[in-house]
């Protein structure tokens, strides 16, 4: 047996890697999974290039906790490590990237941003544990071998008589971490952040119901079988190729993500790129109308399908944080702050890759299937109205998919819009005129009154439609949105009066005066246009720009569009 002594310049390292990283103990048993997975891959990369003259088989990993020892153990059927391996990448290259963290980071005290997403590697081990064992043997033909470190620089190293090929990392768990010394503490850890790696992670046996025998009796019992309790899926559906997935596979896929989410989703967009950065996943589009999980059921991130976040802000734009589903890159750096990742170029690519993407998903399900595409529009038009306000490449896209239904249950595009009213719907410099209501019931008389003179009349009522028509009304020539209880009826040119007022033009100007003393001084205006249609004996109307900004000032005015700002739902 042989001691050595790790080279460190800060004695106490131990302490100091537990300290920083206090908020985020758990993601130990992440780093140590993934170094698993990761020695079962190099294993299997060298058998299939004849490296490795071994059979590779179907490796596990095993996650065993023994409670009475306070002890915790990985297992890996995985290329294992020599004595001059374990010198070489456990006392002198994990330890340099613990330190380098320490280094790195020793003034920026408790920012979880930084600290839970640096991969600490191999000595997260001790942020639980005051002893840690590794015995290991090499796919190689050398001597199995064992290393213990209690924390302290120093370290053992000695052969040991292991006989299978791989690495057993054991944990003595310490004093103040017991909890994971807990079965259910493993089982919520290894779902977290394993649950679709892609080695099988076996925590203990289940029992198993088989089909009766042939004969059995109605009464009889089925008969069980104990089996391996295999707690990941190593193939999820994001890491398949799209023509080989169903329809029906999404969605279990959806629902494997989400098991309490009972709802089924609108549709789905598989990510696949290769360059100029390497991205897959699967975005799926929710019903947000009634839901409660917003919050909790987000996009998640993967890392070479090892769990990071699921807080993505930063990664993938703003209005698209309403959807769910994966992404998974090698090519997010995870060990940055939010104000690094926003400026970082490959982060940048991959944001207006996904909103690209999603910009076409939506373009060929509207060209694809009108109909569905009209019926799922209510579910849909809060991300694609945000989107529109918020990144002008998705504007310019949904510009043309983007749909405005009319009080009668017709939907146009802006294009279609436009054709339909444009010889019957200016005013009197020539500008287009968009009649919308906002609320059918309330507005209901201005309505009849519109559509008794042939206008057509939209009904825009999602929370943030103020903005979007502000929006088109910059970005387009020539056209104004107004409500129909606006100002504006009178000054819009109209095919022909549909109906005949009962009483004349002095009668009506006189009860116009009337009317006028009573609401004048509130800023309203009365409109007498309406007689001619049998819905309402007049109308009192309000200047479209001060109802307009009085409606701002309660969604949060015209400026930047912080999360803040966006409607309950
Ligand atoms: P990283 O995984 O980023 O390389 P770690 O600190 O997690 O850093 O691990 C350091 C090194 O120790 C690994 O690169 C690998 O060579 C070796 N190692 C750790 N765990 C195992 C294991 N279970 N089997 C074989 N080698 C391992
Ligand atoms: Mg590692």
């Amino acid at each position: 047996m042989a001691t050595g002594k790790i080279n460190v310049s800060v004695e106490n390292i131990f302490p100091l890697i537990k300290k920083f990283l206090y908020s985020d103990h758990e993601i130990f048993l992440r780093e140590l999974i993934s170094n698993a997975t990761d020695a079962t891959l190099k294993l299997k990369h060298l058998t299939a290039i004849g490296e490795a003259k071994v059979e590779y088989g179907n490796p596990q990993i095993e996650v065993k906790v023994d409670k009475e020892n306070k002890k915790i153990h990985i297992i890996d059927q995985g290329i294992g490590m020599t004595e001059d391996e374990v010198k070489k990448y456990i006392n002198e290259v994990a330890f340099s990237g613990a330190e380098e963290f320490l280094d790195k980071y020793k003034d920026a005290g408790k920012d979880a941003g930084i600290i839970g997403h640096f991969g600490l590697g191999f000595y997260s081990a001790f942020m639980v544990a005051d002893k840690v064992e590794i015995v290991t043997k090499s796919f190689k033909d050398e001597p199995g071998v064992h290393w213990t470190c209690d924390g302290s620089p120093e370290f053992t190293l000695a052969s040991s008589k292991k006989e299978e090929r791989g690495t057993e990392i054991i944990l003595h768990v310490a004093e103040d971490s017991t909890e994971f010394l807990e079965d259910s503490k493993i089982r919520e850890l290894l779902v977290k952040y394993n649950k679709f790696m892609p080695i099988p992670i076996k925590f203990g046996t289940k029992t198993e119901t088989l089909p009766k025998p042939e004969g059995a009796k109605e009464e009889d019992p089925a008969p069980t079988q104990e089996v391996d309790d295999i707690i990941n899926n190593p193939t999820p559906a994001w890491t398949k190729q799209p023509s080989d997935l169903k329809d029906e596979d999404y969605k279990s896929f959806y629902r494997e993500l989400y098991p309490m989410q009972f709802e089924e989703p609108l549709f789905n967009i598989h990510l696949n790129v290769d360059y100029p950065f390497n991205l897959t996943g699967i975005l799926y589009f929710p019903k947000l109308t009634n839901d409660l999980n917003i919050q909790k059921d987000r996009i998640q991130l993967y890392q070479n399908q090892v769990f990071v976040t699921d807080n993505v802000e930063g990664i993938v734009p703003e209005f698209l944080t309403m959807l769910r589903g994966v992404i998974d890159s090698p090519d997010i750096p995870l060990n940055v702050s939010r104000s690094y990742l926003q400026a970082d170029g490959a982060v940048k690519k991959i944001s207006s890759y996904i909103t690209r993407k999603v910009a076409d998903k939506l373009s060929s399900l509207f060209k694809n299937n009108r109909e569905d595409f009209e019926q799922k529009w209510n579910d849909i038009k809060v991300v694609i109205e945000y989107g529109m306000l918020s990144e002008d490449k998705f504007f310019e896209k949904a510009d043309k998919f983007a749909l405005y239904p009319t009080v009668d249950g017709n939907f146009y595009t802006f294009e279609e819009l436009e054709t339909k009213i444009k010889d019957n719907q200016t005013d009197k410099d020539d500008k287009l005129v968009i009649l919308y209501a906002s609320d059918k019931e309330a507005q209901h008389s201005y309505i009849e009154a519109a559509k008794a003179k042939g206008f057509e009349v939209l009904l825009l009522d999602s929370p943030i439609v103020s903005h979007l028509m502000q929006k088109l009304e910059t970005s387009k020539e020539n056209i104004s949105f107004a409500r129909v209880d606006a100002d504006h009826l009178d000054n819009l040119i109209k095919k022909e009066d549909t109906a005949i007022s009962k009483l004349s033009d002095e009668e009506k100007e006189r009860l116009k005066e009337d009317l006028e003393k009573v609401v004048q001084e509130k800023g309203y205006t009365i409109q007498m246009e309406a007689m001619d249609s049998d819905a309402s004996p007049f109308i009192i109307t309000e200047p479209e720009f001060m109802r307009r900004m009085k409606e701002m000032q309660q969604t949060g005015g015209g400026g930047m569009f912080g999360m803040g700002n966006m409607p309950e739902m």
